[in-house]
């Protein structure tokens, strides 16, 4: 896992800079995210923990959220069904956080009134996701930690298969700014 910079306090800023990068959920340092004082992990689904649409979770995964030592709560914008509740126990989560309305990530909306529900403050959480604009902004503008992982599985259509390579590029070259956490 890296690290945008050692003096990490959290500001609200509309960036598309991520906290930190991982290449999995299963490289994420969560000891080091539990000793800035961060207690829940907010997670996307789609490209972080499974590929797109599916509901398979990779059991390497699911045991690194399970011994996390954090609360893990989903983060998305797909709508309820019996699958998605079956995903909720696979990956040991104790709520999932729906699109309030039409309020979706990357809403200031959909963040804040997660953290008012479950009464936490931003700088408690981590959002995990592999999106720079749901994800990353949406943390970011929330002054929720943001971290990165790489995307999960293939695109699907061209403008995904596009964007996918543009945030592949964006992220290695925010690597190379970023550093290792001793
Ligand atoms: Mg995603």
């Amino acid at each position: 896992m890296l690290i945008k910079s050692k003096n990490n306090t959290k500001k609200a800023t509309f960036s598309f800079r991520p906290d930190f990068i991982a290449t999995s959920v299963t490289t994420i340092d969560f000891e080091y995210l539990i000793s800035l004082g961060v207690s829940t992990c907010f997670v996307d689904l789609d490209g972080t923990v499974v590929s797109r649409g599916t509901f398979e979770v990779d059991k390497q995964l699911a045991h690194a959220l399970k011994n996390s030592g954090l609360d893990i709560k989903i983060a998305t914008n797909r709508p309820r069904s019996r699958s998605l509740k079956e995903l909720k126990n696979d990956l040991s989560a104790s709520g999932v956080i729906h699109p309030q309305g039409i309020f979706g990530k990357p809403s200031k909306k959909y963040l804040r009134s997660a953290l008012k529900e479950y009464g936490l403050k931003p700088h408690e959480v981590v959002m995990i996701g592999d999106r720079f604009i749901q994800d990353i902004l949406g943390a970011n503008r929330s002054s929720v930690y943001s971290l990165l992982v790489y995307k999960l599985g293939s695109s699907h259509g061209k403008v995904d298969s596009l964007l996918s390579k543009f945030e592949h590029r964006m992220t290695i070259k925010f690597e190379q700014s970023y550093s290792k956490i001793d």
